[in-house]
């Protein structure tokens, strides 16, 4: 579809999902994947699920990444040509069965403050400590359950990661913080098991370390901790004949510095990372090289999608913009989160 044709077929109105779609569509070619983060509720009509199942293709999307993906929600996006790759919370998970048999699997902060019960930000950010042997082999154990479904292309994984140590900055004001350095109430795991692990491994207690933020090893050893779980699950899940995808910060540097996500290094078989620029107080230009950085910090072809956020685009130009961003970056296809309320079902 040529330029004018598919611009044409947007109109004028708002940022719709068949739009965006049809947009994606004409942005589309060989080599190229579109994917979109949604869900499917059980409580929700299955007619409902298959109109956004088909609005999904309609759009140009070939992948979901579905929270709620039972087989028979397989069945049924699958019936409308499209794969579906379980959407996973991973580190982020309370539940009252974690919360209160097993209290010192969650992360704890510089002030020795466990996200347990004192979560930060928000109060479901209760963080599992991916160091400990007993968390890892919990989440090997969900993730066999979760890609022994029949059905699933893939699992994928989200929340991969360790609390926000900074957040992005357009959300500072949000939570009245300045988060110019590693706060401590911010900085994690300073568990027993963490502390017991790194001393083995670099010589010293963390505790000796005058300034810990600043600490080159102990940096690597929580970006390790996290790489070592995604490669564990990574076995686990292609054990299973099923591919690993995972949401990842927006690129290699940021995710390393305020989430402690060293991707790259991640054995996937494809990445996603959010490159939400409003999130960043950034523009269409910081898409392109934000999608750029990761895809040269990946293995060689390995391929990234970028994650969009429709609601950050006011209108049908600026998203078209971030889409050819992304693709002149080197993605090799678009993933759109926030979409959902836009669809006609
Ligand atoms: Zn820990």
């Amino acid at each position: 579809m040529k330029r004018r044709a598919f611009l044409q077929l947007l109109g004028s109105g708002s940022l719709a999902l068949g739009s965006v779609g049809r947009l994606l569509a004409a942005n589309s070619g060989p080599g190229l994947h579109h994917w979109a983060w949604t869900r499917v509720l059980e409580d929700e009509k299955r007619s409902v699920w298959q109109r956004r199942f088909a609005d999904f293709r309609e759009a140009g999307v070939s992948s979901l990444l579905l929270g709620g993906a039972t087989e028979e929600a397989c069945r049924l996006a699958a019936a409308e040509g499209l794969q579906v790759h379980a959407w996973t919370w991973t580190m982020c998970r309370g539940g009252a069965e974690l919360l209160t048999n097993h209290p010192q699997w969650f992360v704890v902060n510089r002030n020795g403050v466990s996200a347990s019960d004192n979560p930060p930000y928000v109060p479901y950010y209760h963080f599992l400590c991916p160091s400990r042997p007993e968390v890892r082999q919990y989440l090997i154990e969900e993730f066999s359950r979760i890609a022994a479904a029949e059905g699933l292309t893939g699992v994928h994984l989200d929340y991969i990661r360790y609390p926000d140590v900074i957040l992005p900055r357009a959300l500072w004001e949000k939570y009245g913080l300045v988060q110019n350095e590693e706060l401590p109430a911010f900085d994690y795991c300073y568990c027993e098991a963490c502390r017991d692990q790194f001393k083995s491994l670099a010589g010293q207690d963390i505790e000796d370390i005058a300034d810990p933020t600043q600490d080159e090893s102990w940096r690597h050893y929580r970006w390790n901790s996290i790489t070592t779980l995604v490669n564990q699950l990574s076995k686990t899940i292609r054990d299973q004949n099923k591919m690993i995808t995972a949401a990842v910060f927006p690129s290699p540097t940021i995710a390393r510095r305020l989430v402690r996500q060293d991707w790259s290094k991640w054995n996937l078989d494809a990445v996603l990372p959010m490159v939400y620029q409003n999130f960043y107080e950034e523009d269409i230009a910081w898409i392109k090289a934000s999608v750029q950085e990761g895809v040269q910090s990946l293995p060689a072809g390995r391929p990234l999608y970028a994650g969009l956020f429709l609601s950050s685009f006011k209108d049908e130009g600026k998203f078209e913009q971030a889409v050819v961003a992304a693709l002149e970056g080197g993605a090799r296809g678009i993933s759109l989160f926030g979409g959902v309320r836009h669809l006609k079902s």
